[in-house]
């Protein structure tokens, strides 16, 4: 595989794309060594055809205001690939929304939800619509629009979307209503449904929970664990959340949170009525960062800054992707961070993680450290299929074990000469082998 080649041919027919363009480029060069291990994927043009997705669907979506003018945002569906089970990946609701955006999280979707050992395909949806300082009935308006061209395109067995950044219970119950009334069914066509209707317990924690308890395997490799370590987390979203109340959970303080504006620092630490009250803060759709200082004397905001100047033990960025640069890496290092686990996608730039290798910073890549989302999805559409309901305790047991078990892959894949595993590889290597051979199995399609 000639990677450069390969990626200079895609930048043509994709001009421009540059987070997917990123995306494809940090898997190919790791799995090169494998893959030209195995001849029959060569011969199988297996990257050719999994690097362009089966499918994008586009459409516009026109929707009115509560004073009656005219909006129209545009929609997206990535149909990744079904190799190994139905598309599956959020809908993701943010001005920021582009293809590119869109292309690369799909394509680490495949990757991803192969990890979870789940039959789930990869995909990955949304719109640049902006949810924020929106009415609930206009939110509603845009939902149902948006459905009316998506219902068509998916299915429990087809494409099962779910939420993502601006896309929460909300959103997933007006989207689900629209495509209930159109298809005339009730079915566990998406994830992350309210618990009254068909939604799994834990799902709503599951990625931050998920990613601790993937740091969690990592630290343990070096005889370390959360206990009384300082932990900073970025965002303050569903991802933020679930992470901060495990980390907290197994011990740790964690002292910072951010938003776009800036982060705040709590040094006494960030738990129980403080995480209520950034909760309340986060349903009235405002900025939380900012009043979250004023409310907690012991904290303090830092305007325009990202929260990787802390000194801490262990980092956990879970806002955006691209949120975390080679400066702020120097400055964890220099910090003497221990472990970096990527609670978001794609957070850390390609010079970011390449500083953490170069000084054997544990570093685990959001395609593993964050799929215990997507896989707690998974449990949910099994439960769904088989029409019953697991309690807390059951969803976080099997939750906990595929986070053990994505770790053992990553090692399996990853682990170096010298003892040092490189996460990114292994994570990669894992995934990309699973779908790779279901392709070959299934012919070219
Ligand atoms: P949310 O919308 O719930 O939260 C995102 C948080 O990040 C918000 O607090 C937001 O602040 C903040 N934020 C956005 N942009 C920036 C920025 N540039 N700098 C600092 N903070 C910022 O999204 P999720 O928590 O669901 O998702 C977060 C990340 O995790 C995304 O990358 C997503 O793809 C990924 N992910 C999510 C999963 C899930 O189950 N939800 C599963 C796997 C991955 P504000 O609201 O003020 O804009």
């Amino acid at each position: 595989m000639n990677v450069d080649q390969i990626i200079l041919n895609l930048e043509k027919k994709h001009p421009g794309e540059k987070e997917y363009l990123q995306a494809v480029k940090e898997v190919l060069e790791s799995i090169e060594e494998t893959y030209n291990e195995n001849p029959q994927f060569e011969t199988a043009g297996i990257i050719e055809r999994l690097i362009e997705p089966d499918r994008v669907i586009t459409f516009k979506v026109p929707w009115s205001d509560d004073e009656g003018n005219i909006h129209v945002n545009l929609g997206y569906r990535i149909q990744f690939n079904n190799a190994i089970g139905p598309y599956k990946g959020g809908l993701r609701f943010h001005p920021s929304v582009t293809l590119s955006i869109l292309k690369f999280l799909g394509f680490e979707q495949i990757f991803k939800n192969s990890l979870t050992t789940l039959p789930m395909g990869g995909a990955k949806g949304g719109s640049d619509f902006n949810p924020k300082a929106k009415s609930k009935s206009e939110i509603m308006r845009f939902c149902q629009s948006f459905m009316l061209e998506l219902w068509h395109n998916i299915g429990a067995d087809t494409d099962v979307p779910a939420g993502d950044i601006g896309v929460g219970g909300q959103e997933i119950g007006f989207l689900y209503g629209m495509y209930k009334k159109l298809a005339r069914k009730h079915t566990g066509v998406f994830t992350g449904k309210g618990l009254n209707w068909g939604g799994s317990l834990i799902r709503p924690e599951a990625t931050g929970f998920g990613n601790v308890y993937f740091a969690k395997e990592m630290l343990q490799t070096i005889g370390e664990s959360f206990k009384d370590k300082t932990v900073s987390i970025s965002g303050f979203g569903n991802v933020a959340w679930g992470a901060t109340r495990k980390a907290t959970e197994f011990g740790a303080k964690v002292v910072t949170l951010s938003g776009p504006d800036g982060y705040i620092h709590d040094p006494d630490g960030i738990s129980g009525e403080k995480i209520d009250y950034m909760l309340e803060l986060r349903a009235t759709n405002e900025d939380i960062v900012e009043p979250y200082a004023k409310a907690f004397k012991s904290a303090r905001f830092f305007p325009g800054k990202r929260p990787w100047e802390a000194n801490v033990d262990i980092a956990l960025p879970c806002a955006t992707q691209n949120e975390l640069n080679a400066d702020d890496a120097t400055d964890l290092v220099n910090n003497e961070v221990i472990c970096v686990c990527e609670g978001a996608n794609m957070p850390c730039t390609p010079e970011a993680i390449e500083i953490f290798h170069n000084n054997k910073i544990l570093f685990g890549p959001g395609k593993a450290a964050n799929a215990g989302g997507v896989a707690t999805s998974g449990l949910e559409m099994t439960q769904n299929s088989m029409k019953i309901g697991w309690t807390r305790e059951e969803v976080d047991n099997k939750l906990h074990q595929i986070m053990r078990d994505i770790h053992h892959a990553c090692q399996t894949h990853g682990k170096q000469n010298n003892g040092y595993v490189d996460y990114v590889k292994g994570a990669n290597i894992a995934g990309f082998l699973k779908i790779a051979n279901a392709m070959l199995d299934q012919g070219l399609v």
